[in-house]
């Protein structure tokens, strides 16, 4: 019985790596296999497959800690018996490996940002979608960004998450003592430009 389609791709791609990328950087991958991870970025973005924060900052292994999730959300501070897995990446990320910056970037045409402006969590009250992206509440939407509502949404959605990650006890902490940074971006797709947000959330184009 010959693999599916997807196994064989992924088991060429996998070979590709092992004779091709894999021989140049084998030296960074034997000394990080054996000394660890010391990424100086985390980089929170969405699981979106069109928007790899690996691919678009051109980084090797072990440079960007990346966290991806629905609409690269960060939830508020909840400490309560739940799971938190998006906030439990980002502790450790802080307290652990001690990352000088905590970067989310947000996308166009992402999926996440559609369901909350289309009502998803009333419509599907029992959905893990719903719920998740209704953090999205708490998004200034007053702050126009000269786009689409869609555009708007999701440069905000990236400003929530920055202001979410303010209110981290650990957080506030490492930015009081001027050990951590926060910056917003923003990956267009289709144009494949980058933007960066400043410190009063405007988003200006990186140049290249
Ligand atoms: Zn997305």
């Amino acid at each position: 019985m010959s693999e599916p389609k997807w196994k064989r791709e992924l088991i060429h791609g996998y070979q590709t790596f092992r004779n091709g990328l894999y021989k140049t950087q084998k030296k960074i991958y034997s000394e990080l296999g054996s000394k660890g991870q010391q990424p100086n970025v985390m980089i929170i973005a969405c699981s979106d497959s069109r928007a790899d924060p690996s691919d678009i900052f051109d980084t090797y292994p072990g440079e960007i800690f990346v966290l991806r999730n629905v609409a690269n959300i960060v939830p508020p501070y909840e400490a309560d018996d739940s799971y938190h897995g998006s906030s439990a990446a980002i502790e450790f990320a802080v307290n652990h490996l001690k990352v000088k910056a905590i970067v989310v970037m947000g996308h166009a045409d992402c999926g996440g940002i559609k369901a909350h402006l289309g009502g998803y969590a009333q419509q599907e009250p029992s959905s893990f979608i719903g719920k998740w992206v209704d953090i999205l509440a708490t998004a200034n939407t007053d702050k126009c960004h000269g786009g689409t509502a869609q555009f708007d949404m999701e440069l905000n959605g990236v400003l929530n998450s920055i202001e979410n990650l303010k209110t981290f006890p650990f957080i506030k902490t490492a930015l009081d003592a001027g050990d951590l940074d926060l910056m917003g971006a923003y990956f267009s797709i289709e144009h494949g430009k980058l933007l960066f947000a400043d410190e009063d959330g405007e988003f200006a184009e990186v140049g290249v």
